[in-house]
């Protein structure tokens, strides 16, 4: 996917290439099969949470959990692990700024929209290696983040971590 097809502006500030970074490095904590996604929260240009692809705390790790069609019903995308924190610890989200790597999913991006997050931050280049099979809904949900007035960046550039994306690893 072209993030210029989809009219999201470029950006090359470094503080979106440390908060990408931490996306990726945090991600590590996930157990998904094919794919590790992080994504954090950021009030004044700081972190104050971050999230990633897991199951939610207390349920048990078990492995087929992770395979097949139950990888898409089992961990919480990171968006949705990030707020539901948010939600724990009484934070408030409303108009805050989240950077994560690829685009949220539909799901995602209810989530984001109804908590109130006013910024998302993603990767080109991450982007750029998105998979056939999910551009409809991608593209799908770049227009109701815009109609609901969610302003995206992508930041241009390697950020200096590991990216694993539909079973594929590569340095993003
Ligand atoms: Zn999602």
């Amino acid at each position: 996917m072209d993030v210029n097809l989809l009219k999201i502006k470029i950006s090359v500030n470094t503080l979106h290439k440390k908060f990408l970074r931490e996306c990726y490095n945090y991600a590590k904590k996930s157990k998904h099969s094919s794919t590790h996604n992080g994504a954090v929260l950021i009030k004044n240009d700081k972190i104050i949470l971050r999230g990633a692809n897991v199951l939610p705390l207390g349920v048990k790790e078990i492995k087929s959990r992770f395979e097949g069609s139950n990888r898409h019903l089992y961990p919480n995308h990171a968006e949705r692990d990030l707020l539901f924190k948010a939600a724990k610890k009484g934070l408030s989200t409303d108009k805050l700024t989240m950077a994560m790597p690829w685009l949220p999913c539909i799901a995602c991006a209810n989530a984001i929209i109804s908590s109130g997050v006013k910024k998302l931050i993603i990767h080109k280049q991450m982007i750029q290696r998105t998979s056939a099979d999910w551009v409809k809904e991608l593209k799908n949900a770049v227009e109701i983040l815009k109609e609901a007035k969610v302003k995206i960046v992508a930041y241009d550039g390697l950020v200096g971590a590991e990216a694993y994306m539909h079973g594929e690893k590569w340095p993003a």
